[in-house]
This record gives structure tokens, C-alpha cells and sequence, in this order.
């Protein structure tokens, strides 16, 4: 990994506290998802580091707060331009500990960025507003202020993503933060505060740590110093924190597991369709809280979108990410292909069809791999790939005969993160992006992500939007002043 590094000084074992980088006692091992070698040995900072960490920016809150927007965007924008400038090595270090391919890795980089670039721009825009009020002689107003040190724990799906999307609002707005990346992805969110570091971010504005989940969980929650913790997750981990977090009424922001139905009704373009599955899909081997997770075909379409898809699912490249063409990289570890596999297991026994795939290719290829999957499930929306978020290759195609059936059946989850309809009847577009009880719906669209719209989920799959101006809204408190006497 560190041959493929241009400036090698990016790769980091330690935590970083106060602008400083800090030992703790030996921990995990990092290790490649394709090749299961070691890249890192990392240390866990503990309850004691998340301590130090959220007194460092609970000092660093009381100046960022008060430094004019222009200058802590000015800030921002440079982590920005280095992060664009180093794309290529923090991209390697994706491939490398999360294993998706290094075009789609430093793709993320890149994704990544443009929250920062935006929250930059945002915060300057975080305007209140004057009130008309019942009191005579007297006068309202808003303003919104940074809320205070945010404690921010992320997944692995997107190492370097989901810290800039979270982190880079935060900032901007005049928030501290401490960051927890998840275990087997450390090394991209440390290579994201050197990067601050050199951007000139102050010491303890900024702060990455690694270690024991609950440990450190427990700290970010009880304390009464962070005004906010933010999530992205699974719901169980999301729950947690959040009972957690009501001992202190800190607020929450919460990314948590979907079950994306993608819709595609019998006036669809079916090309375009089964590329948008293909597309949602396949991203990061299929494991991201919006992948398409049941295909709901409109059943006079299904025959035709089920070859259209055996067809793309054929060409599919599998292996290591650094590989020329491969397009589908390996799952996050074993575990992550044993519990795929369980899930097409129950497919077959239930009787569903699998026209390609169905099993796992770790021993062939030598790393945690899964073979890209094409299962026809019917109308049996009680198999487990229906009930569950499958996180992996496996697409499961049902069929559904009426419109009202596909979204009563979209619709009957605890999820509600995001939706896919293909369709070209623009009556059909109102009436079922408004049915389906989700919070991003892209029609004709496979992806919903963007720096300037809002992302975030209804029911089990979270609280809370980033992205666009709400995200930056998020890390702030609106506050309410009534001058009378006027
Ligand atoms: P996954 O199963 O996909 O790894 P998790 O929800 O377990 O999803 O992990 C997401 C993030 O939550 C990771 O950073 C992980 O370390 C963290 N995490 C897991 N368990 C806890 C916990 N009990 N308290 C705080 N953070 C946790």
C-alpha cells in the first residue's frame, strides 16, 4: 500500500486529539478485503482518548464558534482543494481497506469532496430571519448558531464519504468535532485529518479516533459537553445510541439501513431500467443503505428485465479492486459472505430461481468475494433477501401485477431510506414517488446522493438530512430574540 502512496506521509496508525497524533495500546489489525493482507496495525485510544478528545474540542468550540464564516469556510475549502489534490492516494487507501475498486474508490474521494466544498460555501448562507411580534415596541429575530462539539461515528461502505458529509457541515458552521471511523476503515478518515492538519484547521477543531466501538460510544454519548452525536450505521447501532444519548437529550442524526425497493412499471424503458439496477446495485459490491435491494417488476416487463439483467450480470468483473475492468470488488470480510450466502440460501430452499450466481468465491479468487447474483423471487416477499438489507451482489427480482400491490409492497417495511421508480407516465411519477413512505425517491434515476440535496431517511432508516442546506442546518441551534422597549 505504501508504494502505491505518492506522499506516503497520509498513511496514519495513530489517533489524531489536539492537532497532535496519539498512541493508545495495540488494537486490530487492517486488513485487504481482496487479498486478506495486513495493511496496519492500528492502536484503540479508549474511553480515555474519546475524554481528551471531546475536552480538546470542547476548547477549540469556544474561538471556531466566534471566527468569522468567511475565514472558517476559507478553512474549509483548502481541506477541500487538498483533498481533491490527493485523490488519487486516498482512493488507494479505500481500495486498499475497503476493497471496491479503485475507479469507484477515488470516485468517492472525489463525491466526498464536493460536501466539503459545499458546506463552505452554505454556512455563509445560514441567515435568520425578523419576526413580526403581538408586543408593541417590540422586535423578533432568528439566528442560527453552531450547536457545539459533535461526536460523529461512521461505517466502512464509505470510508472517506461518509466523514466529509458529516464533518465538513459541522465545520463550517462552527461546530468542533470528534470522529469515530469504523474499525476496518481507519485509515482513510486519518489521512482526512492530516489533511486538515495541513489545511491550517485549528488544533482540537478536528479530531479522529480509533478504538472499542462501545467503549468510546458510551463516552460520546453520557457526555455532557457534546451537544450532538451523528450516525451512519445499521438501526440496531442507530437505536443504541440513540437511548443512549437521551440520558444527556443530545441531538441525533441518524443514516441508518434501508430496504430499497426499485419499481419498474410496464411503460419503463427496460434498458435504461435494468441499468439503473445494475447501477444501484452493484456500488461498492452492493453494499451501500441505498442499493436496490427488490427489483418490484411490473409483471408484463418481468420476463424482458430478467434477461436484460442476466445479460449485465454476466459481464460483471469481479476481483481486486486494482485490477484494469474489474467493476465489482470483494465484501467487507467473511462474515459479511456468510451471511449473503444465508440469505440465497433461504432463496433456494424457498424455491426461488437463480439464474446466475448463488455462491461465493472466496476461495477462488482468495479474498472475501461473492459472485454477482441474479434471483427470480416471484411473488415470495416473505424470503429473507425481501425482509432484509442483503449488502451484497445479489439482486432479487419480483413480480407484481398492479400498481397499487407494488407499492403497498414497497411500502411494507420498517425502512424508508430511499426508492427507485422507472417509469415514463409522468401521472404515474407523481402518484407513486407521493405513495411510497421513503425519504429519496429517483425516478429514472439509480442514484440520489449530491452535495446539494438533502439525503436521509423516513421510519427505522434514521432522523436528520445532510447535504444541502438542511445538512448544514443540522449542526445548528435556532435560537429566538425578542427585544422590546423599542
Ligand atoms: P456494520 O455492521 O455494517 O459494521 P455498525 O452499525 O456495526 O455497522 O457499524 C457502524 C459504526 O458503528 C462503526 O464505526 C462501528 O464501530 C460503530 N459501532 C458499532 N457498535 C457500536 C456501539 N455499541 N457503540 C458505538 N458505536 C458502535
Amino acid at each position: 500500500l505504501l508504494d502505491r502512496l505518492k506522499d506516503k506521509a497520509l498513511f496514519k496508525t495513530q489517533s489524531f486529539i489536539n492537532g497532535a497524533w496519539v498512541e493508545g495500546k495495540p488494537w486490530i489489525e487492517v486488513t485487504s478485503p481482496s487479498n486478506r493482507a495486513v495493511l496496519a496495525q492500528m492502536s484503540d485510544v479508549g474511553a480515555k482518548g474519546a475524554e481528551d478528545a471531546i475536552a480538546a474540542a470542547a476548547e477549540a468550540f469556544k474561538t471556531w464558534k466566534t471566527t468569522s464564516v468567511f475565514e472558517r469556510a476559507a478553512l474549509v475549502k483548502k481541506w477541500h482543494d487538498l483533498i481533491i489534490e490527493h485523490a488519487d492516494d486516498l482512493g488507494h487507501l479505500i481500495t486498499a481497506e475497503m476493497g471496491k475498486p479503485f475507479p469507484e474508490a477515488r470516485g468517492e474521494v472525489v463525491y466526498g469532496a464536493g460536501f466539503v466544498d459545499w458546506s463552505a460555501e452554505e454556512a455563509k448562507r445560514s441567515h435568520g430571519e425578523t419576526i413580526q411580534t403581538p408586543f408593541p415596541g417590540s422586535r423578533g429575530w432568528t439566528i442560527h448558531q453552531p450547536i457545539g462539539v459533535v461526536a460523529c461515528i461512521t461505517p466502512w461502505n464509505f470510508p472517506s464519504a461518509m466523514i466529509t458529509r458529516k464533518c465538513a457541515p459541522a465545520l463550517a458552521a462552527g461546530c468542533t468535532v470528534v470522529v469515530k471511523p469504523a474499525p476496518e476503515t481507519p485509515l482513510s478518515a486519518l489521512a482526512l485529518a492530516e489533511l486538515a492538519k495541513r489545511a491550517g484547521i485549528p488544533d482540537g477543531v478536528f479530531n479522529v479516533i480509533t478504538g472499542d466501538a462501545p467503549a468510546i460510544g458510551d463516552v460520546f454519548t453520557q457526555s455532557d459537553t457534546v451537544r450532538m452525536v451523528g450516525f451512519t450505521g445499521s438501526t440496531p447501532v442507530g437505536k443504541l445510541l440513540m437511548k443512549q444519548a437521551s440520558s444527556t437529550v443530545k441531538r441525533v442524526a441518524l443514516e441508518l439501513g434501508g430496504n430499497a425497493p426499485f419499481l419498474i412499471m410496464d411503460d419503463a424503458d427496460i434498458e435504461k431500467a435494468a441499468d439503473g439496477v445494475i447501477a444501484s446495485k452493484f456500488r461498492a459490491s452492493g453494499q451501500t443503505c441505498v442499493s436496490a435491494n427488490r427489483i418490484i417488476a411490473h409483471a408484463p416487463i418481468a420476463d424482458k428485465l430478467i434477461a436484460a439483467l442476466k445479460t449485465r450480470i454476466e459481464a460483471i468483473k469481479v476481483g481486486d479492486g486494482l485490477t484494469e475492468g474489474v467493476t465489482v470488488g470483494p465484501l467487507i470480510h467473511d462474515e459479511a459472505v456468510a451471511r449473503v450466502d444465508k440469505l440465497v440460501e433461504n432463496a433456494r430452499e424457498r424455491g426461488a430461481v437463480i439464474h446466475t450466481g448463488g455462491k461465493s468465491l472466496a476461495e477462488e479468487l482468495g479474498g472475501s468475494f461473492y459472485a454477482p447474483t441474479l434471483i427470480e423471487g416471484g411473488t415470495d416477499f416473505e424470503l429473507e433477501l425481501a425482509c432484509f438489507e442483503i449488502f451484497g451482489p445479489v439482486c432479487a427480482v419480483y413480480r407484481v401485477e398492479t400498481e397499487d400491490e407494488m407499492i403497498e409492497l414497497a411500502n411494507s417495511t420498517p425502512f424508508g431510506l430511499a426508492a427507485y421508480l422507472y417509469t415514463r407516465d409522468v401521472g404515474r411519477v407523481h402518484r407513486i414517488s407521493e405513495a411510497l413512505d421513503f425519504g429519496m425517491i429517483g425516478v429514472n434515476a439509480p442514484m440520489v446522493g449530491s452535495p446539494a440535496t438533502p439525503f436521509g431517511g423516513v421510519k427505522e432508516s434514521g432522523i436528520g438530512r445532510e447535504g444541502g442546506k438542511w445538512g448544514v442546518e443540522e449542526f445548528t441551534e435556532l435560537k429566538f430574540v425578542l427585544l422590546s422597549g423599542v
